[in-house]
């Protein structure tokens, strides 16, 4: 695949809408052109029906099919990555989950390594630490006994460990110095997002004023919407700059939730996020989430205690249910699991969209939305191509 060529598709969703019969060109690992006719003597991948869509980004995913970041090993990012290829899924963040200092440090270092030294799969695009630092009310499956205090030698320390990868920290904002905590994480480019938390209204706007980016999978983990009380899924959801991570499973969030976050929200600050844990790809039963126990049932899993435990979720199923569900149009679905989390990445430069300059990144999907290839940098990473 090292030659240029065309990938022919009925359907091309590009950033500027979903052209048909169209041509698409790869050349050099990038994006050379769209078009409608192509040039000649140039090999042609006839796609037929199939839908050509950009590749998905899972900015928050914790593991699948039996591996978990916080395995802390190279087999296990390996193991994530090939999964998340098969559901077209070209680059993730690493997400790690309440843990003891030891083995969140190990874990932190095993994306960086995965981060500097990619596997075959979807690309390890940097770690999200979802842990350590909420307050018990809206734990969810994190264990409150190894919760620690947001300082900057804590902040320093994993930062150092990530060996450079950290891209987001999720904290609860109502623990102390918190504002001043994200002013500093901003300032070294790390994006704050906030969650597992029970903050109320105006501690959200403080933290978003200080630098905060937005909501941890809104709604779940968080005090919600009382009409006296907005907490923070309320000042997440108005704030016009915040970002709003949302889980479509259609068991995280109501279909009508979900059509309330779309009409309030700009599409490009929604961000489908599968929140998937070690279960994803495998049969119901009992698995462990962190240092929790976890029960999955029906591809639902939850704590001994009933709470949600992040989900059995992948995104091409989310943007499907996004659609189905909500009845929100699917080009707009498609970009809540490519372009907006791009954008909040800050590499929607070259990741997010199909357009021409950008990598060469697509999850090729049949008209029943099931992904039957995936391409990374030009390259089929997996099914095939005919
Ligand atoms: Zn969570």
């Amino acid at each position: 695949m090292h030659n240029p060529y065309y990938l022919h598709a009925s359907e091309v969703f590009t950033e500027r809408g979903i052209r048909d019969n169209h041509y698409v060109l790869v050349e050099g690992g990038v994006i050379a052109d769209i078009c409608p006719a192509p040039k000649p003597n140039i090999r042609i991948v006839e796609l037929g029906e199939q839908q050509l869509l950009p590749g998905f980004l899972d900015l928050h995913i914790h593991g699948r099919e039996g591996s978990d970041i916080m395995d802390a090993t190279r087999e296990s990012i390996e193991t994530i990555s090939s999964s998340l290829a098969k559901h077209g899924v070209v680059g993730f963040l690493g997400t790690t989950v309440t843990s003891t200092w030891e083995n969140s440090l190990a874990a932190f270092a095993s994306v960086g390594d995965g981060f500097h030294n990619q596997p075959q799969g979807a690309l390890v695009l940097g770690a999200y630490n979802e842990g350590l630092f909420f307050t018990e009310d809206h734990k969810g499956a994190h264990d409150e006994q190894y919760f620690l205090a947001l300082t900057k030698e804590n902040i320093d320390a994993i930062i150092e460990a990530s060996k450079g990868s950290l891209k987001v920290m999720a904290l609860a904002p109502e623990l102390p110095d918190s504002d001043e905590i994200i002013r500093y994480l901003t300032a070294k480019g790390i994006k704050v997002m906030l969650g597992h938390t029970n903050a109320t209204h105006q501690q959200t706007c403080n933290a978003l004023d200080a630098g905060a980016c937005g909501g941890v999978h809104v709604f779940n983990g968080m005090r919600g919407i009382h009409h006296r009380d907005p907490g923070c899924a309320g000042a997440v959801l108005l704030d016009e700059q915040a970002y709003c991570e949302v889980i479509a499973d259609g068991v995280h969030l109501h279909p009508a939730i979900l059509q309330l976050i779309y009409r309030l929200k700009d599409p490009q600050k929604i961000g489908l996020i599968s929140d998937c844990i070690v279960a994803g790809g495998l049969n119901d039963g009992s698995y462990r989430l962190g240092m929790l126990d976890v029960t999955v049932k029906n591809g639902v899993a939850r704590t001994n205690s009933g709470s949600l435990a992040g989900s059995t979720l992948t995104l091409d199923k989310a943007v499907d249910n996004l659609v189905k569900l909500a009845d929100i149009p699917v080009l707009e679905a498609v970009h809540m699991a490519s372009l907006a989390p791009a954008k909040f990445l800050g590499v929607d430069n070259s990741l997010g969209s199909i357009s021409i300059g950008k990598r060469a990144c697509f999850a090729i999907v049949n008209r029943k939305f099931q992904v039957q290839t995936t391409i990374i940098d030009g390259k089929v990473v997996f099914g095939n191509l005919v």
